[in-house]
């Protein structure tokens, strides 16, 4: 029986106890080594990093507009992933029409509409519903992003 690999990584022969058992592959292990895969993970961890959006009083909106005309694919699915927000988080109950109501006036007051309780965050998904929803400029709205302190007293 076979008791070494090679590394698809560092090219290495070694025992098979320093690969990672992985079930779904053929071999039952891992194409790299633990210690590999662990500089790998770690590397995908830090390029995968992104900082939050902060709004830029200097150039405003050119830099986030100059960012989704180079990440147009991203930006398309974040929109997508948006409009599934959107869907999910307006119960059955909602008043769509008060919902318009808000985003017309929103939008004949040139503010935005922001979600007080933020239907993506990670503690709390609010609802897309009138009672959740407040008129305020449009740069605070960017500030705040999914932030959401709930546990402010
Ligand atoms: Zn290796």
């Amino acid at each position: 029986m076979q008791n070494e690999k090679q590394c698809k990584k560092c090219q290495q022969n070694l025992k098979l106890n320093l690969f990672k058992v992985d079930s779904r592959l053929k071999s039952g292990y891992s194409s790299t080594c633990k210690q590999c895969h662990a500089s790998l993970e770690a590397h995908k961890k830090k390029e995968g990093y992104r900082k939050p959006y902060k709004y830029d009083p200097v150039n405003g909106l050119a830099s986030s507009r100059k960012w989704r005309a180079n990440n147009r694919d991203k930006d398309r699915a974040k929109a997508n992933r948006r409009r599934c927000y959107l869907k999910q988080a307006t119960p059955p109950w909602a008043d769509e029409a008060k919902i318009k109501e808000i985003y017309k006036q929103a939008a004949v007051l040139n503010l935005s509409v922001d979600h007080i309780i933020p239907l993506s965050n990670k503690n709390v998904c609010g609802l897309n519903v009138h009672q959740n929803l407040q008129i305020i400029p449009l740069k605070d709205n960017l500030q705040k992003s999914n932030k959401f302190d709930w546990q402010e007293s």
